[in-house]
């Protein structure tokens, strides 16, 4: 099977008669088995796959067809899909089946999207390696002792592997962008509030955005222009409307000013190939006549620990509905109301989501919550301040994406700090609000991907496409 660059290029096929929707999902549906091992998908929907590729199809000959008409998605499971199971990777959904749609898998369908299928992740999204999940780790498809990173493990390896074209993830603290970098394809998480939050497990909610990994910028462009936007059915959802992204070209001469943090550059935890990767870019960019300052964030030793005060702070609220009572899992060891909650939250909740949340009920409790959580949260808005003001002078601020490139399986298993250590550049987008992407920008030694992270002002993400075009085509 020809291997499409990008989404229009396959429409014109499939707008031409040249190509079919069936085979193209027939195409992915061989991936998903031919790398099963890798451990990417929890459901495949094989049989409403195909049905609905041929119902595409027909409206394809029709002259109805949508706008991403032909587009194969993975979806991450923790987004709902109406009469499909869900459960966060976590055992204490054993057996949840949805009762509703996400609104951004909603738009995908309504604009005839083929939904593939449910893929792995860490339990409640809580990981940087994939390896909390209740299904077992997700394996990095260029090298099977690596993690593919985390969260959204097995939406990352799917898009790598060309097991779909594009998949959905959930990015709270870097959970599209870092593997998007360990696995070597494009991971965008969009401005806070971009895109609604309906039908998406909540994690930490004032963090969590709806993400998107695809091997092009097009693809990616097209997606978001789709999902993005007003939801009735989420009230923090911002009214701002959509730039037509999808026709508007992301090319552009035009010249940048861009800001790298000094801290970022000179923290002993930087793989020297990543570093030697960004130094490289820095002077490319230079030569082609873009303005690149390395400038103080003195606030960056606070990020890590607001990200984690705050996420698990929220998080020890969001999955208290975790009960045993209405769904999901429920322990059979049980003999009153107390021990019913208590046996099926330690029974089915993995060690990372206990931990989370006993650190988050922790900082909330009546004794700590000024010295921990009232104090992160002003710190969170001196961060947002800070970096906005960056933004009054810099067009993008560029990053690594992560420290290293994908690890071994296990390596950091044993420390969690260590695990932490690798959102260390990630979780300032969420924690200030504003975009960010992860740029495939080469490999190490060993021929492990190593990806580099741009931040742009709320809501520019044309911006970042458009700078991560260049930056993509510079040599
Ligand atoms: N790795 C981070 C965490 O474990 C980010 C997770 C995410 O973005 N969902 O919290």
């Amino acid at each position: 099977m020809r291997r499409y660059t990008d989404l229009t290029e396959l429409q014109h096929d499939l707008f031409n008669g040249l190509q079919t929707c069936v085979a193209i999902v027939e195409d992915h549906l061989n991936k998903i088995e031919s790398k099963s091992h890798l451990n990417a998908f929890l459901t495949v929907y094989t049989d409403e796959a195909l049905e609905r590729a041929s119902f595409v199809d027909t409206k394809i000959k029709q002259g109805k067809a949508g706008k991403l008409a032909g587009l194969v998605v993975g979806i991450k499971d923790v987004l709902a899909y109406n009469n499909h199971p869900l459960q966060g990777s976590s055992k204490i959904l054993n057996g949840f089946i949805s009762q509703y749609t996400a609104t951004a898998v909603q738009r995908l369908l309504d604009e005839d999207a083929i939904i593939i299928g449910r893929q792995n992740c860490d339990e409640f999204a809580m990981g940087s390696s994939n390896e909390n999940s209740a299904f077992g780790p997700v394996l990095n498809d260029l090298d099977n002792s690596r993690v593919p990173g985390g969260s959204s493990g097995g939406s990352a390896v799917a898009v790598m592997a060309d097991m779909c074209r594009v998949s959905l993830g959930s990015d709270t603290g870097g959970s599209v962008r870092q593997p998007a970098s360990f696995c070597g394809v494009y991971g965008l998480k969009p401005t806070y509030s971009r895109i609604s939050r309906y039908g998406l497990i909540a994690y930490a909610s004032s963090f969590d955005c709806v993400g998107i990994f695809s091997k092009n910028l097009n693809d990616m462009v097209r997606v978001l222009e789709v999902i993005a936007g007003p939801d009735d059915f989420d009230s923090t959802v911002s009214q701002q409307p959509i730039e037509p992204y999808a026709n508007k070209p992301v090319k552009t001469n035009g010249k940048f000013r861009v800001a790298c943090f000094r801290e970022a550059i000179e923290t002993s935890g930087l793989q020297s190939e990543v570093k030697a990767t960004l130094e490289n870019k820095i002077q490319s960019l230079r030569n082609a006549g873009h303005e690149v300052e390395l400038i103080d964030f003195p606030l960056t030793q606070y990020l890590l620990p607001t990200y984690y005060i705050l996420a698990t702070a929220e998080a020890s609220s969001n999955l208290s509905r975790f009960d045993g009572v209405r769904y999901g899992y429920r322990s059979s060891q049980t003999h009153d109301l107390q021990s019913m909650y208590k046996k099926s939250r330690a029974e089915a909740f993995g060690k990372e989501v206990q931990r989370r949340i006993l650190l988050g009920t922790f900082v909330l409790s009546s004794s700590y919550y000024d010295a921990y959580y009232t104090k992160a949260q002003k710190v969170r808005r001196l961060i947002r301040d800070k970096t906005k003001e960056i933004f009054s002078t810099y067009d993008v601020i560029l990053t690594p994406t992560a420290p290293t490139t994908a690890f071994k399986l296990g390596e950091h298993s044993a420390n969690p700090v260590e695990m932490y250590l690798a959102d260390i550049y990630s979780v300032h987008a969420n924690v200030a609000g504003v975009p960010g992407i992860s740029v495939p920008s080469g490999h190490d030694k060993l021929g492990m991907p190593i990806g580099l992270q741009l931040m742009a002002n709320d809501f520019e993400e044309y911006k970042l496409f458009q700078f991560a075009e260049m930056l993509s085509n510079l040599q």
